[in-house]
């Protein structure tokens, strides 16, 4: 840790040890390598990165160049080689499995570039489903995912199977089951990649929208500068580094 952050921490919370505030993220010196073929590939060489509650932020860049790596790091899908992960104030390199496993129900929300929808599930039944999971009761939780779909604009689809859906569509379900246990983070994995730029923009918008109505933190990779525009900030990656 550098002196002028530990300086600029200090300021902003006024004391040296704690994560200021308003950061839901802090992350610190983080690497990741991953074995293969024989070979270690350096996929994140020394991240840094401070993330304030309610900001949307979109990290580019080209193929191969740590951006999902990161992601899933944060997700709590993975584990850094070295360096320290705090969200909303807790170093994930402290968590047991269940911690991990409250975290990701909880905390992350996710979501993919290929929607991972259960595609025999209606669509109210995929937006449900981490809620159900954590335990709350079926109508309550029924209940939260019409209003979530209702917000991205597929009340007339709830009782439809998933997998009768367009690509935007179920993009769309997707963020409304990311969003259904009331994360603080949103975590979006190249979530237009798989759509034409119309059923995008649709995505983008709901994306936006929603989690600034609910003050959401979003972080989303893209190797789409048109769909990062739509980010308060944007930060470019190469060869595991922010440049
Ligand atoms: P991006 O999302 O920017 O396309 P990734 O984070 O997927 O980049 O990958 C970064 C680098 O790490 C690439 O060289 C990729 O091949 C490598 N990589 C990612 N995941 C694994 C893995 N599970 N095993 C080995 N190498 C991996």
């Amino acid at each position: 840790m550098t002196q002028s952050r530990a300086q600029q921490r200090s300021e902003s919370s006024g004391q040296s040890t704690s994560v200021p505030h308003e950061a839901l993220i802090e992350v610190r010196g983080v690497t990741k390598s991953y074995q293969a073929d024989n070979r270690t590939v350096h996929a994140l060489q020394g991240i840094d990165m401070s993330v304030s509650r309610g900001q949307f932020v979109a990290i580019v860049g080209r193929s191969g160049c740590g951006k999902s790596t990161l992601l899933n790091l944060l997700g709590g899908l993975d584990q850094p080689t070295s360096g320290d992960m705090l969200v909303a104030g807790r170093n994930l390199a402290t968590f047991s499995e269940a911690d991990f496993t409250r975290y990701r129900r909880d905390v992350a929300g996710i979501v993919f570039q290929f929607f991972n929808l259960l595609p025999l599930l209606t669509v109210r039944e995929n937006a449900a489903l981490p809620a159900l999971l954590a335990g709350v009761p079926r109508s309550e939780s029924f209940e939260r995912a019409d209003r979530l779909l209702q917000s991205v604009g597929l009340e007339h689809r709830l009782q439809q199977q998933a997998s009768l859906l367009s690509g935007g569509e179920q993009q769309r379900v997707a963020i409304a089951r990311a969003l259904i246990n009331d994360p603080q983070l949103v975590l979006a994995d190249e979530p237009t990649g798989n759509l034409d730029s119309q059923s995008a923009g649709g995505v983008l918008d709901a994306l936006r929208e929603l989690c600034r109505s609910q003050n959401k933190t979003v972080l989303m990779v893209t190797h789409s500068r048109e769909a990062a525009a739509i980010a308060d900030r944007i930060e470019e990656m190469r060869d595991g580094q922010f440049i």
